[in-house]
């Protein structure tokens, strides 16, 4: 499985990242799933349509009860390590995805100073065949983007982003 972006949303992804450096910033990708018969094994691809950046809501509350929920050791209750995405952001992109004849493909976040490989909470709280883009920065600066799935077995796949030109510029 790979996931296509096209240089705009890509730029998107990165400004949020930036803009939010030292906390972690997050969204929610829609799209489509689409089956590439051109090549000899048939694969699929996800198209993104649209990057939806919504707020950071971690705090304290969250820091201290999830923890407890999903079975993992204890949290900071600091942004700059920590992100969640509003059940009520998810919803209306569900809602917004539907009205567009799309699905919600993933979710992403950044990784202040920290490499774009999954953190163990990170990787409590995913769901299964959503894609998982993380923006790794070094001092509000784009390092490396990384896009994974979870396999059978729960253990996060990395899966390959191609970024193509953006339809306006051309
Ligand atoms: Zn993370």
């Amino acid at each position: 499985m790979s996931i296509q972006l096209d240089s705009k949303q890509f730029n998107l992804l990165i400004r949020h990242a930036e803009k939010t450096y030292p906390e972690e910033c997050c969204g929610i990708i829609l799209g489509t799933i689409t089956h590439d018969t051109t090549r000899t094994l048939t694969s699929d691809r996800k198209l993104v349509l649209d990057i939806m950046p919504v707020q950071n809501i971690w705090n304290e509350e969250l820091a201290k009860d999830l923890p407890q929920i999903v079975d993992i050791p204890s949290r900071s209750s600091q942004k700059e390590r920590n992100f969640f995405i509003a059940p009520e952001d998810i919803l209306h992109a569900q809602k917004e995805a539907r009205n567009r004849k799309a699905i919600v493909l993933g979710f992403y976040h950044s990784h202040p100073d920290a490499p774009a490989i999954p953190s163990e909470f990170d990787r409590a709280i995913a769901w299964p065949d959503y894609s998982y883009l993380i923006i790794s920065l070094t001092e509000e600066q784009f390092t490396d983007v990384k896009s994974w799935q979870l396999d059978r077995e729960r253990k996060f796949q990395s899966e390959n982003i191609e970024i193509v030109e953006s339809k306006e510029n051309t």
